[in-house]
């Protein structure tokens, strides 16, 4: 089953309408961390993945 997550739930003050997706939790964290990078983040936090974590879903 596939993982979703939106950024605006992993960071509200973003306003992005994204949707993260990836085939598992391993390649959904990837797709993250590099969406994060359109935000300007370089640097993926573990915090910062935790929070992907907490907010990515089921598809
Ligand atoms: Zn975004």
């Amino acid at each position: 089953m596939g993982k979703i997550v939106n950024c605006a739930e992993v960071d509200p003050r973003s306003g992005c309408a994204h949707v993260v997706r990836g085939a598992n939790e391993e390649e959904l964290l990837r797709n993250a961390e590099q969406h994060a990078k359109e935000h300007g983040i370089v640097e993926a936090t573990p915090e910062l993945m935790q929070r992907v974590k907490q907010a990515m879903r089921d598809e």
